[in-house]
């Protein structure tokens, strides 16, 4: 196939705005096409080369790219930089400045291979001389290009094409072309839901219509579109939608979907399907134990805090992100990885079976402890109280809330449907100010706290009861020094049992009498079914706690208990900062 017949095509496509005119326009371009150039039309159609996962970038830099035009039109490189700063579209300037080249020479007609291979070949380009073939091959295709085909040849080196048209939109016009009818767009949509490469699917419908779709399955190496949760606002909804449940907490990390062959090679993709193994060295060591058979886990990871285990906020996560100090992150952070799922083993894709199938094989694969360990979860029967109860606990411990699942679903690969549901908080109480709180028990440390405590229990206190109710535990802050300290400082205040005066629901692994007071300060004040803070006030059968506390390092040998922050003021506090959330887009924005 000649370029210009697609270069024609584009342009039309720009002219237009209605998608059954853009359908109707790509169908002819596709049935005009043999099987290997209709892969190659549903790349270019979408500004690519290959599928995303493969993270083959064209995005030529402007200053090679003016270079480039500049050698095909043999016009200087100051005219090209003048017009283009008039002009603003590289597209239009490439046109305009091969219009103007001299025509002295034959010029051999493009084809759509060439001008593909060609993009591969610039796209591919690495080592020293890199930019020096980029800049030639680029030249070259420039050349030999009619006005019209050097604008849309262009943009896309530049990774700026932007016609408008949509996967999906691409997906329904295969399907007119290939299997007789828009109407038939589902049966490409599934298979591009676990295999995401619309290079591949046009290539199987223009070779074998429908039959070429049954070679398509899931694959090891193929990132599949995750599957997504719908949203309610409360408990009693979950119930009427899914009764019979699995509860499981939301991490507030980063999905993960996690492909590992049994010789041991390991890839981890994003929920937008980008390669993300780099910035994880330490979850692809974790895996390793899984070698020996090929899979596909559906997973969240989070930072955690290595001396205590506390899951720490999202945007600790995201120090991994930044393209230095890896390593740096790593150790500050440790991610610990929570598997819910598994969509593939030994060369079977599992996605239709059952969510309970799949969660019994996944239990005989992933441990419950450890950095790769299983998601914790809670089979609940239409127990609203249960539920409830589930979902502040979770929401205290650092999660976003529950993500509840129906057990006899499949896994709908790039669906948002109603078998997943998340709750989350419909409000939160920023907590603004510290607290002073008392220490009134501790829990034994582990790894580098091993021999100290890894973290207090903190209370406040309650005048009216003369009694010290707990409201969070604490882990952060410390420096070093403090926390070998720790163990010395409490010493002369540690008693057998609990002291009468405090209220507890958690058993601690060390009581103290209460007298030390500590400066708090922390995210929120979340409800909460185990501590005793402010219990039933706002809610029958819930306390008050502060999530993500730290110390900020001030002992306030100042204050004595009875001094500590109240229980009243804790309610106060949690009430005027109450704010509805709308819906959150920080994360989004940062992946
Ligand atoms: P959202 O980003 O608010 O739409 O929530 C869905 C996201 O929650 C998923 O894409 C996952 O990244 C994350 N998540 C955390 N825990 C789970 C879980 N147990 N099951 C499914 N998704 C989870």
């Amino acid at each position: 196939m000649k370029f210009i017949r697609v270069a024609e095509c584009y342009s039309k496509l720009e002219e237009i705005s209605g998608r059954l005119e853009m359908i109707d326009i790509l169908k002819r371009l596709f049935l005009e096409a043999n099987p290997d150039e209709a892969e190659k039309i549903a790349y270019l159609t979408l500004g690519k080369i290959a599928p995303d996962y493969e993270g083959l970038e064209l995005g030529l830099g402007e200053k090679l790219a003016l270079r480039a035009i500049s050698i095909a039109s043999g016009i200087s490189e100051q005219t090209i930089s003048k017009e283009y700063k008039r002009i603003g579209d590289i597209g239009k300037l490439a046109e305009w400045a091969v219009g103007k080249r001299p025509s002295l020479f034959g010029k051999e007609e493009l084809t759509l291979d060439r001008v593909f291979s060609s993009l591969l070949k610039i796209a591919r380009a690495t080592g020293s001389d890199s930019q020096d073939i980029k800049i030639r091959t680029f030249a070259g295709l420039l050349s030999d290009s009619e006005p019209i085909e050097a604008r849309y040849i262009a943009r896309i080196v530049m990774g700026r094409l932007r016609l408008g048209v949509q996967d999906m939109t691409l997906l329904d016009a295969l399907a007119e072309a290939y299997l007789g009818s828009r109407e038939r767009r589902s049966l490409l949509e599934e298979k591009y839901n676990i295999y995401p490469d619309i290079g591949r699917i046009a290539r199987a419908v223009a070779e074998k219509k429908e039959k070429g779709l049954e070679e398509i399955d899931v694959t090891l190496g193929v990132p599949i579109r995750p599957m997504l949760a719908q949203r309610v606002k409360s408990a009693e909804e979950v119930i009427e939608r899914i009764p019979k449940m699995y509860a499981e907490h939301k991490y507030d990390g980063e999905r993960m979907q996690i492909h590992i062959w049994k010789d041991g090679r390991v890839k981890l993709f994003s929920r937008r399907l980008e390669d993300i193994t780099a910035p994880y060295p330490d979850v692809r060591d974790a895996l390793k134990t899984f070698v020996g058979r090929d899979m596909i886990l559906d997973s969240e990871t989070v930072a955690v805090n290595p001396d205590t285990g506390e899951i720490l906020p999202f945007q600790e996560l995201m120090h991994r992100r930044r393209k230095y100090g890896v390593e740096e992150a790593m150790e500050q952070y440790p991610a610990v990885t929570y598997v819910f799922d598994i969509l593939y083993l030994d060369g079977k894709s599992l996605i239709n079976l059952p969510l309970r199938e799949r969660r019994k094989i996944l239990e005989s694969i992933v441990p419950k402890e450890g950095n790769i360990r299983e998601v914790v979860y809670r089979e609940i029967d239409s127990n609203l109280q249960e539920l409830e109860a589930f979902f502040e606990e979770a929401v205290e411990k650092g999660m976003e809330g529950l993500v509840i699942k129906d057990p006899n679903s499949r896994y709908q690969a790039g669906t948002r449907g109603w078998n997943w549901i998340k709750l989350k908080r419909s409000y939160i109480s920023k907590m603004i100010e510290p607290v002073d709180l008392v220490a009134v028990g501790a829990f034994m440390g582990r790894g580098k706290r091993a021999g100290t405590y890894g973290a207090l229990l903190m209370a406040v206190y309650d005048p009216k009861e003369d009694k010290y109710k707990t409201v969070c535990k604490m882990g952060s802050g410390f420096t070093d020094e403090d926390l070998g300290r720790l163990p010395e400082i409490f010493k002369p205040y540690v008693t057998e049992v609990k002291d009468p005066s405090v209220e507890s629901k958690i058993e601690a692994d060390v009581w103290f009498q209460p007298k030390i007071v500590l400066e708090v300060i922390g995210d929120e004040i979340t409800l909460s079914p185990v501590h005793t803070c402010g219990f039933n006030s706002i809610r029958k059968g819930s306390g008050l706690a502060i999530r993500f506390p730290r110390f900020t390092g001030r002992w306030r040998d100042d204050k004595g208990p009875e001094d500590a922050t109240t229980e009243d003021e804790i309610i106060q506090m949690y009430k005027s900062q109450l704010k509805e959330i709308k819906e959150e887009k920080i994360k989004e924005e940062a992946a």
